[in-house]
């Protein structure tokens, strides 16, 4: 049985074995979007991948060294390009010589709106982008490349074959519910993405904030029912009348703490965009916080 660490175990920048083939550190970046802070993954031993490196921080590069001092890192694997994954990965390949496996930003990517998500790394620039499927392998591992943009466009997670787990990046996440927010974050996408790694059957979801999912057939299907509740809600509303953003997030979170109306109105938008795509919405000009939204004939 794998010995799962239940999230408050850990102390920031100490490695910790937390399966048969899996090392966890996690960097010291508490906040409202990465929880206790970003969880690195060290897979395998004597010659290992790195997995999200994380935030741009000294302390959590010495970290990731002393975990693996006398091993050799041979792959950096990054699930998507926000700040809080991305930025380290460049200093780790400088000082490992590994190379950096993830997908290359979306050239029109933008960092979502302030207070909603983590910004973009700018400087993300993977050297090899995989393909759906693609292997990278070390002694004992192999990792598989899982598409899933929907969070971002980009967005990649990893199956470590050998424990029927999936490194799960921010397109789920332990804690929460993940943030999907315009323009490069795609509501259609993310359905889809959700559909995909709940067909797979996966033992053990590894987020990289938050602690693992250890029963990840129940739990995304719930995380999916949210999603088309809230699609549902969006759907009553106009349906007794034409709305704009802010209306139709003060009708639907009722009570929401002020600072969170910004992530609230980001994923509302997210919605429209979808329900706009299949065809049960419509818009009067371009779709965003200044246009009204109707149902369409
Ligand atoms: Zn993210």
């Amino acid at each position: 049985m794998i010995p799962y660490v239940r999230e408050m175990d850990f102390a920031y920048g100490v490695a910790q074995q937390i399966s048969p083939l899996i090392r966890r550190v996690v960097a010291n970046n508490p906040g409202p979007f990465t929880f206790k802070g970003t969880g690195t993954y060290i897979v395998g031993q004597g010659e290992v991948a790195v997995i999200d490196p994380g935030p741009r921080d000294d302390n959590h590069l010495r970290a990731i060294l002393r975990a693996t001092a006398g091993e050799t890192i041979t792959a950096i694997l990054v699930t998507h390009d926000h700040a809080d994954h991305a930025p380290l990965a460049q200093s780790l390949a400088e000082v490992s010589g590994a190379k950096i496996i993830g997908c290359a930003p979306h050239p029109d990517a933008q960092s979502p709106p302030m207070g909603v998500e983590e910004g973009l790394d700018r400087l993300y620039r993977p050297d090899r982008t995989p393909f759906d499927g693609d292997v990278v392998r070390g002694p004992g591992w192999a990792l598989r490349a899982v598409t899933t943009p929907g969070h971002t466009a980009n967005h990649i997670c990893f199956a470590l074959e050998q424990e029927h787990a999936l490194f799960s990046g921010d397109h789920v996440m332990g804690w929460s519910t993940t943030v999907v927010a315009p323009p490069d974050g795609n509501m259609t996408d993310y359905y889809a993405s959700l559909r995909k790694v709940i067909g797979e059957d996966f033992r053990t979801l590894w987020p990289t904030h938050g602690p693992p999912v250890t029963e990840p057939g129940p739990f995304l299907q719930a995380y999916l029912a949210h999603r088309l509740e809230r699609e549902a809600q969006i759907v009553g509303v106009l349906g007794r009348g034409p709305a704009m953003i802010d209306a139709l997030v003060g009708e639907i979170y009722v009570g929401l703490d002020p600072r969170l109306q910004r992530a609230a109105a980001a994923s509302v938008l997210a919605h429209l965009f979808h329900l706009i795509r299949v065809g049960k919405v419509v818009s009067d000009g371009r779709p965003g916080r200044e246009s009204s939204f109707a149902l369409a004939n």
